[in-house]
């Protein structure tokens, strides 16, 4: 085995948004940083997001006039918390941190060459305050990295990190692993090992292990097997806030990371911003749209409008409406035996699906899709049609089940009582043309909670006592719980800056 082959006064493992922002800021402090990442690429999870971070007083918010407080971020937060059912395990503290030092990052990364569009509305913030980096979130990736080796950092690909050195003392001092070819390594670090493993979708044992009642649901990125849960937890960390259901809804991405390839020649982020921002929303599909397509989301105001939620079979099988969304309804989804799922609506819905808030989906670069952008550009998942037969053969679904589930539930419509889900809101599905958007799938998009940390993103161990030498950043940590969209990067980029200040005045 290689010795200790090289002293640094940093070592991040994990090439995704939080560890790239660990790195870059490392050498913006001129500390001595290596990148270990397992995979031949850099991004992780991250270059399969939209981008979207929620910040409060930014330089784009005050740029626009727009007024906004970090005491009103936060109460929007906790209100968010209150939605998703999770105020009293939130750990408050991590939260106005998050509200503090969000908007601080975002401005730090425009000053890198990340271009963003907005802020835009999203509920339930009262002020405008969704950030969205042009083209895709690649561009973090693209730009934190363009950085460091501008500066003179050292980034090693397919470099797998298995095992944390501990001393006597039980301080972390460096990391040991093996890379691709199967040559074992061990790099020291003089100053801490900052953790940024992402979440562990894909791994089925911690998955089962951590979330109690966890049900079968495909991960979105097969690669995302959160390591540093289990690199962590053999020094004696603790793990915190991981019972959170996460399985959500997700339309393929048959075009992911197209368009994230090409951002890198930087005049491009600037005109797709441009465009965003002073063209008619019909111009930016065609720049945009075709190619910047990912894993989205349908949003529930699909269901709000009147959309109904239908199996593979054709059939209703829970109440559309129920809360948290989508959480509630991708938990039943997860047990069903066929599991593409569709929402049928009518014409008098599809009028309600073409401007704010009634959007399709979050996309990247221009924020929000709506009905004519999906019509256009993702033909794979919209089928129309002037009857339920011919819609239902378009989609491969049962036109006999299909037109029986509408009968019985315009039955329900019209009784106004919901005789098999208990929806409240019930509208009839009578006007054509009709509509199917699908098929999607319960997945498991990304995982909440993670290794127990403190304000300063030091790892905890079980007695809550900090773990010297070690950090947890990103997703893999239990950070302030990102129950508002937009906070999962936000949470990524923001705690890896945060851990190498932090990292700074401890040592
Ligand atoms: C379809 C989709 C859309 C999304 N859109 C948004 C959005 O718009 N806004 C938002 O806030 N969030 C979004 N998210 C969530 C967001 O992408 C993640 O929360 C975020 O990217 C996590 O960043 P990370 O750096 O913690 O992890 P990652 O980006 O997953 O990075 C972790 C890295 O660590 C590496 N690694 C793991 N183990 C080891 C090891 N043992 N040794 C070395 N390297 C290792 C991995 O290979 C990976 O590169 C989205 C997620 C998906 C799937």
């Amino acid at each position: 085995m290689n010795e200790i082959h090289t002293d640094y006064d940093v070592v991040i493992v994990g090439g995704g948004a939080a560890g790239l922002a660990a790195y870059a800021t490392a050498l913006s402090c001129n500390l001595t940083s290596v990148l270990l990442e397992k995979e031949s690429e850099l991004g992780g999870t991250t270059i399969y997001a939209v981008g979207s971070v929620t910040a409060s007083k930014t330089h784009l918010q005050n740029e626009k006039g727009i007024d906004d407080s970090i005491d009103a971020f936060f109460d929007d937060l906790m209100m968010a918390c209150k939605a998703r059912g999770v105020e009293q395990i939130c750990d408050k503290t991590l939260l106005r941190l998050y509200a503090e030092e969000v908007g601080k990052t975002l401005d730090w990364l425009r000053e890198l060459g990340v271009v963003f569009v907005g802020p835009f509305p999203e509920s339930p913030h009262r002020t405008p305050r969704m950030h969205n980096a042009v083209p895709s979130a690649y561009s973090y990736i693209h730009r934190l990295e363009h950085y460091g080796t501008k500066s003179g950092g050292k980034i090693l690909k397919s470099f797998t990190v298995s095992t944390l050195v501990q001393d006597k003392q039980g301080r972390i001092t460096g990391v040991s692993g093996h890379t691709f070819s199967g040559e074992p390594f061990q790099i020291r670090a003089k100053k801490g090992v900052i953790i940024a493993t992402g979440p562990y979708s894909s791994n089925r044992e911690i998955l089962r292990d951590l979330i109690p009642g966890f049900i079968e649901a495909e991960p979105v990125n097969t690669a995302a097997t959160g390591d540093g849960i289990s690199l962590c937890r053999k020094v004696g960390a603790g793990i915190k806030n991981t019972e959170i259901e996460t399985t959500q809804f997700r339309f393929g991405g048959h075009a992911t990371g197209k368009i994230g390839k090409v951002a890198t020649w930087w005049l491009l982020p600037r005109m797709i911003a441009w465009v965003v921002e002073n063209s008619s929303h019909r111009l930016t599909n065609h720049i945009i749209v075709r190619l910047s397509t990912t894993y989205t989301a349908p949003s529930d105001k699909i269901f709000l409008e009147g959309g109904i939620l239908i199996n593979g079979d054709g059939s209703r099988f829970v109440n559309e409406l129920s809360r948290p969304y989508p959480y509630a309804i991708a938990k039943r989804a997860t047990t069903l035996l066929r599991k593409d799922l569709y929402v049928l609506f009518d014409a008098s819905t599809a009028t309600k699906l073409v401007r704010w808030p009634n959007y399709i989906s979050t996309f990247p670069g221009i924020a929000y899709a709506y009905l004519d952008d999906y019509l256009k550009f993702r033909k794979d998942v919209i089928h129309k049609a002037n009857s339920l037969e011919t819609l239902a053969r378009k989609s491969s679904l049962d036109p006999d089940n299909l037109k029986a589930t509408v009968e019985r539930y315009n039955g329900f419509a019209a009784a106004r009582e919901d005789g098999d889900f208990g929806r409240g809101e019930l509208r009839p599905i009578e006007s054509s043309p009709f509509y199917l958007l699908g098929p999607f799938r319960p997945v498991v998009t990304v995982t909440e909670g993670g290794i127990a940390i403190n304000t300063k993103c030091q790892a905890l161990s079980v007695r809550g006592e900090v773990i010297p030498g070690l950090y947890v950043v990103g997703d893999g940590s239990a950070g302030p719980l990102n129950v508002s969209h937009g906070m999962h990067l936000g949470w990524a980029l923001t705690s890896g800056r945060l851990s190498v200040l932090s990292l700074l005045k401890e040592s």
